[in-house]
């Protein structure tokens, strides 16, 4: 692996963390400070073989403050670094040159070290380039023409003067050349940078392109500014637009194209996204130019400036209604599957019983009919054995209806709602008690409804047959009204009596599986299950009203079916 020289004089956090230009300023303040501190080590050892003592604590300042600005450099604290080393160096280059005056070459540090200060801050930190290469000009001036207290001139010797001139003179020059060289190089350097940060950018750029132009995703861009959404071409031809037409959206009018019911969450996320920085991702309903509504993703990511204020915000919307739609339908298959499971435990359960307890009843009597003689008591057990047998018969027909109208398909047809109930009250004829009761219907005759014949008679048959078994035949005038009328584009039918009635506190339960109201039922508990779900299968709706005393009314709202929503089975 190539070694970067940056390297040395910086963490590998800090190294990863600035830029190129700033790295080689960083080489060349740390090539300073280590120049600086091999220059005054070279005079301690000088000055000490020379007898002269007085300057060495300068010199261990001096390397001490290099030291210092070698390990803020280390931490990347590159601005106090330059500023803990050049400070010293030149408070240290104008004591040097007012008590050695020009004699040894001292003032030669003050050009290298122009140079130097506007090559390590460089044009951009220019306040510092100017402000430490005015402190450096204001420098030479004072050493130069004036004694800096307390530090007098001294009287050198010739051959500490030539020695210290010609050392200066190097130094100094070295010291230009080589800030003058990494001016160059910070130059061409830059130069590469920007041509390798520029491909680099080409690059990523036309892989961005190709990911989005693959991708269904489209993107928006939210300038915070002057509150305007630019939208990419793939969401204005999402939402059903020219080009063009979406050109002046606004925050709050993207905001007003999405579902209401999923407004109040979006507008939540978004402000906690600017608010708490939170990822902001949206699944929600948008309205498109025809009014109807597709699922999307929204997501986005925002800018904040210093005061912590969202500035801007790139986002991408990608179209995911087919999957929510799926999703939808899963989820309603779900709910049924779920329901059928717990009905069908209850069903297992409730059937075992309902079948086995006439057959149990039948087998009872059969074995009392063999034991007795008398042909009287024989009829009377063959009557009980009648009733049992016709319960189970209904007990069957209840199931078959049940398992017809959940397996069936829907045929729709044209049905007169007045022959139909005819014809309902025809199979009631036997029925028991079916005598006792008036049964009036005010239908007009004309009354037609678009839907499932067989489904209706089902539904009829068990509310006219429940008004029946359920009446009161100690009252003066058991009845029983069947009434049709058209509302709208739906069929109103009411089955009235004046029978029993149902405490209220059964009505919610009363269209259960298996729930009887009432001890005195024997019948399956079944027969207004079957109307409840068959009146959904028929897209109604049914409603109870009734009081106990007073009577009973089951009003049914059924709507035209429209044959080319149902497939015949
Ligand atoms: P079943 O008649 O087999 O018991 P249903 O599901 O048809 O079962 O009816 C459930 C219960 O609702 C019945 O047990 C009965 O108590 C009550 N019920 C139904 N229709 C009437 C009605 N017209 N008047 C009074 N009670 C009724």
């Amino acid at each position: 692996m190539k070694f970067d020289k940056g390297r040395l004089f910086l963490s590998k956090k800090a190294f990863a963390e600035i830029t190129e230009p700033d790295r080689q300023r960083v080489i060349l303040t740390g090539l300073g400070a280590s120049i600086v501190i091999a220059v005054c080590l070279f005079f301690i050892i000088l000055e000490l073989s020379l007898g002269h003592l007085d300057f060495i604590p300068f010199y261990g300042v001096m390397i001490v403050f290099s030291m210092v600005c070698m390990i803020l450099l280390r931490k990347g604290k590159l601005d106090v670094a330059k500023i803990v080393f050049i400070v010293p160096v030149l408070l240290m280059i104008a004591i040097l040159a007012s008590i050695e005056k020009q004699a040894t070459g001292g003032y030669l540090y003050f050009l290298a070290a122009g140079v130097y200060i506007v090559t390590i801050f460089g044009y951009e930190k220019i306040k510092y380039s100017v402000i430490f290469f005015l402190f450096t000009v204001f420098l030479a001036f004072v050493s130069y023409f004036y004694t800096i207290e307390p530090f007098q001139p001294l009287v050198l010797s010739q051959r500490y003067i030539d020695t210290s001139y010609v050392l200066n003179f190097t130094v100094s020059l070295f010291s230009s050349l080589l800030a003058i060289y990494f001016l160059m190089r910070l130059n061409i350097k830059s130069n590469e940078h920007l041509i390798k940060t520029s491909k680099e950018l080409k690059e990523s750029e036309s892989k961005f392109q190709l990911a989005i132009q693959g991708s269904s995703a489209g993107i928006w861009e939210w300038d915070g500014k002057g509150d305007r959404i630019h939208v990419s071409s793939k969401i204005t031809q999402l939402f059903g637009y020219k080009v063009g037409e979406l050109s002046d959206l606004t925050l709050q009018g993207m905001l007003n194209i999405l579902h209401p019911e999923d407004l109040t969450e979006a507008k939540k996320m978004l402000l906690d996204h600017f608010k708490y920085r939170t990822p902001f991702a949206v699944e929600c309903r948008a309205r498109t130019k025809k009014g109807n509504y597709i699922w999307v993703l929204d997501t986005g990511q925002a800018e904040w400036d210093s005061t912590g204020r969202a500035v801007r915000m790139v986002g991408t919307i990608l179209n995911i209604d087919e999957r929510k739609r799926a999703e939808g339908q899963i989820k309603k298959q779900n709910e049924l599957l779920e329901k059928a499971n717990q009905e069908l435990d209850r069903f297992v359960y409730s059937t075992s019983h309902d079948l086995k307890a006439p057959l149990s009843s039948v087998q009872g009597l059969i074995s009392i009919a063999e034991l007795t003689q008398d042909p009287e008591e024989r009829q009377k057990i063959f009557g009980l054995m009648k009733g049992r047998i016709s319960n189970l018969n209904a007990f069957i027909a209840d199931i078959t209806n049940y398992s017809r109208n959940s397996r069936l398909g829907i045929t729709i047809e044209k049905v007169n709602l007045l022959d139909l109930v005819t014809d309902v009250l025809q199979d009631l004829e036997h029925f028991e008690n079916r005598n006792r009761v008036e049964i009036e219907t005010i239908i007009p005759e004309e009354l037609e409804i678009d839907t499932d014949k067989n489904r209706l008679k089902v539904i009829l048959s068990n509310l006219v047959n429940n008004a029946i078994k359920y009446h009161n035949y100690d009252s003066n005038n058991p009845k029983i009204e069947i009434k049709a009328s058209q509302k709208g584009d739906a069929c109103i039918i009411e089955i009235l009596d004046n029978g029993l009635g149902i405490a209220s506190e059964h009505h919610q339960h009363l269209f259960d599986m298996f729930y009887r109201a009432t001890e005195k039922s024997d019948g399956s508990g079944l027969g207004l299950y079957i109307v409840k779900e068959t009146v959904d299968k028929l897209s109604g709706s049914i409603t109870l009203n009734s009081e106990v005393g007073a009577g009973s009314a089951f009003t049914l709202s059924l709507p035209k079916l429209n044959p080319s929503n149902y497939t015949a089975a």
